[in-house]
């Protein structure tokens, strides 16, 4: 899949730096525009970072602030996922989800998370008494619930694989392992440099868009622009999962959260299409990127678990997997939105940067596209 070598004269009207769910569904999206559109992606292949160590879940765009990219997008993007997957036969199942209140306090904050669901626009949220929630779900204990039935899971790498193949059809070119490791503005244009096996080549792009996930605060930098004062330093915030063995197969029927934490949405359980059962991920701060599991971390996932799955014992639980936010609020700050900014304001015209796209990302992933599209229009008009 690699692209071949190609030097200083090629130039682009288009140059999408990585190839993750966001860069490779901006790419379906905008090769309808029939415009030279290039995408760069240091990895062998596409989806191998954060877009492939993710809970699959299609979000119902409860939690974020109203009017906030992440509310906004998430809610268009999640009526456009179903239809996608109606459509292009993408596996995925509208399960629901039970956010459980284990404490009285818990309670009173199910209610203003109700209400914020509504103010965004969720129109089907259900409160559940305990004995409602025991119905549903006899192996979960809770005082109260909140059931989102528009919640669902996908198969998230046959997701990514639509939208290559999507834009591959369509005329967009794939360059795989090749490294974006400079980008200098000449005039209206940009010179992006590339690193791969036979050394550095250069292209010329009218428009460069950046969703290079964890690094997209590095590829802004190297633009020019001052990430300090625009508020763009990423932070890595690790979630790990763990499996839960072969008896709790099939035994619940929709995904179940705590009630919110602040830099996650807190241990929950999550369900694979075939019925496996996980738990997490948790939100742990890191300076450095690893995919390790952190196997002493098993008994804070147990004892997170247990407030709403009291069968759940020690050894049922296996570490499985690791990704990690991009993160643009450092520990203890509040809320941050999506970054998605044409930086013509600040004299980068043609530069788009997408930053601290962490979940709902997935779920936004074709809103986030359409979002980008249209800024792509206005350029080229
Ligand atoms: C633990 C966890 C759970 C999550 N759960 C959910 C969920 O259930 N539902 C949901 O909606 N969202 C979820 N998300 C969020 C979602 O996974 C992300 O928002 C989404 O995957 C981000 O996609 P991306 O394309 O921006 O980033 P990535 O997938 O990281 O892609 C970026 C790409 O850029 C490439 N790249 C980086 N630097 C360069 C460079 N210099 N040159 C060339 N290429 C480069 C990388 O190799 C990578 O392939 C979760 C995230 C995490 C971490």
């Amino acid at each position: 899949m690699t692209g071949g070598r190609t030097t200083i004269s090629t130039e682009v009207d288009v140059a999408i730096i990585g190839a993750g769910i966001v860069g490779l569904a901006i790419a379906s999206e905008i090769a309808r525009l029939k415009m030279g559109v290039f995408a760069f992606e240091k990895n062998h292949s596409f989806g191998l970072e954060t877009s492939s160590r993710n809970s699959e879940v299609i979000h119902s765009g409860i939690y974020y602030p109203t009017d906030s990219l992440k509310a906004r997008l998430c809610i268009e993007g999640k009526g456009l996922l179903y239809e996608l997957c109606e459509q292009r036969g993408i596996s995925y199942k509208k399960l629901g989800k039970i956010i459980v209140a284990t404490e009285e306090d818990e309670v009173k904050q199910l209610e203003k998370l109700s209400q914020q669901g509504k103010k965004n626009g969720v129109e089907d949220l259900i409160f559940l008494s305990s004995t409602e929630l025991k119905k549903l779900e006899p192996k979960i204990e809770g005082r109260a619930g909140l059931l989102s039935p528009s919640t669902g899971i996908i198969d998230s790498h046959s997701l990514l694989k639509f939208y290559y193949n999507h834009a591959h059809e369509r005329g967009v070119k794939f360059v795989f392992n090749s490294e974006v490791t400079g980008i200098e503005k000449m005039g209206t244009k940009y010179k992006v440099q590339i690193r791969d096996r036979e050394g550095i080549s250069t292209f010329v792009a009218c428009t460069v868009i950046n969703a290079a996930g964890l690094n997209s605060d590095q590829i802004a930098r190297m633009s020019g622009i001052n990430i300090a004062q625009a508020g763009y330093q990423l932070h890595y915030c690790k979630g790990e999962y763990f499996g839960l063995s072969s008896k709790w197969k099939n035994i619940i029927s929709r995904l179940v959260y705590p009630t919110p934490e602040q830099a996650g949405l807190g241990i929950h359980l999550t369900l694979t299409l075939d019925g496996k059962v996980r738990l997490g991920p948790n939100a742990r701060y890191v300076e450095t990127i690893d995919y390790e599991v952190d196997d002493s971390q098993k008994g804070v996932f147990y004892q997170a678990a247990r407030k709403f799955l009291p069968y759940i014992e020690f050894e049922d639980l296996e570490p499985e997997f690791a990704g990690i936010r991009p993160k643009l609020q450092a520990p203890g700050e509040a809320f941050r939105d999506f970054v998605i900014a044409h930086e013509y304001r600040v004299g980068f015209p043609g530069l788009i940067n997408l930053i601290g796209i962490e979940s709902p990302g997935l779920t936004a992933s074709p809103a986030i596209a359409r979002y980008v599209a249209k800024m792509v229009v206005e350029l080229f008009n």
